[in-house]
């Protein structure tokens, strides 16, 4: 591993998903149902070298199949951060499904980052079966396919190195090949979950996600995330609203839409 460079972090908002009550977040039954809101988001990490985008989100005629709701298309959630997605040199891929890959056409000069057990997973026998391929996109995973075959993702498996101070683990449940970023900032090490875990509660009361293929490496994973972060308060949730409330805006005018994750949460 090279010297490690720090950065600045970012938690932008594209989307949201109101309709979900609690019980669609957690796997065991819940007395007390309520609303259970999901906030779509990508993540930038920047510093005066390099932008490293973690997932790319989805578009319009993505959000209209699936029934979601979207704000802006991710690339214009980062232009509030003067970000140019032609610019960007590396879009790290946490999983290929849908919510979180549909916007590659935005970053035509990234090299993508994925896990080598994500790209069999997406590929392989499992997507016979509807309950696994479900949360993919076809479109999604041809993009990715037509991306390798000019060179232009690199494989992980396991662990590795995106940039100096940014890494990629690998963590098992969610998906085959689902990895969380770890990034270093002026308050440490801070790790961005991605669907590793979709809320606080999840890693925080060991309460796993509906959405999983092995339950018991889902609950390993919240336990890596932990070990990940220089503390548990620096692991950033994939689709919690409340991250935008614990988390500052960049400037004002963005509150709501954007959080910064290098800086301590609110008290
Ligand atoms: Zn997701």
């Amino acid at each position: 591993m090279s010297q490690p460079e720090s950065y600045e972090v970012f938690a932008v908002k594209f989307g949201s998903w109101p309709e979900r009550r609690r019980h669609n977040n957690f796997i065991m039954a819940d007395p007390h149902d309520g609303p259970g809101q999901l906030d779509f988001y990508v993540w930038a990490c920047v510093n005066d070298k390099r932008t490293v985008v973690v997932d790319l989100g989805f578009d319009r005629k993505e959000a209209e199949a699936r029934g979601r709701k979207i704000d802006r298309l991710p690339h214009e959630g980062l232009a509030m951060l003067n970000i140019d997605p032609a610019k960007v040199g590396h879009v790290v891929i946490s999983h290929m499904h849908w919510d979180h890959v549909g916007t590659q056409d935005a970053f035509p000069n990234a090299l993508f980052h994925v896990q080598d057990l994500e790209m069999e997973f997406v590929t392989g026998r499992l997507m016979n079966d509807y309950f696994f391929r479900r949360p993919f996109t076809l479109e999604h995973v041809q993009a990715m396919i037509r991306r390798i075959y000019a060179g232009r993702v690199r494989f992980h498996d396991g662990e590795g190195e995106v940039v100096p101070g940014i890494s990629v683990h690998h963590i098992g449940g969610h998906t085959l090949g689902m990895q969380s970023v770890r990034v270093l900032t002026r308050r440490g090490w801070v790790v961005l979950a991605s669907d590793a875990s979709h809320t606080y509660e999840n890693f925080e009361q060991t309460q796993p996600f509906p959405t999983v293929i092995n339950v018991a490496d889902m609950v390993a994973g919240y336990k890596k995330l932990v070990r990940l972060a220089e503390t548990p308060k620096h692991v950033i949730p994939g689709h919690d609203p409340l991250v935008l409330k614990r988390y500052p805006a960049p400037r004002a005018g963005l509150e709501g839409i954007i959080a910064r994750l290098d800086v301590a949460p609110n008290a």
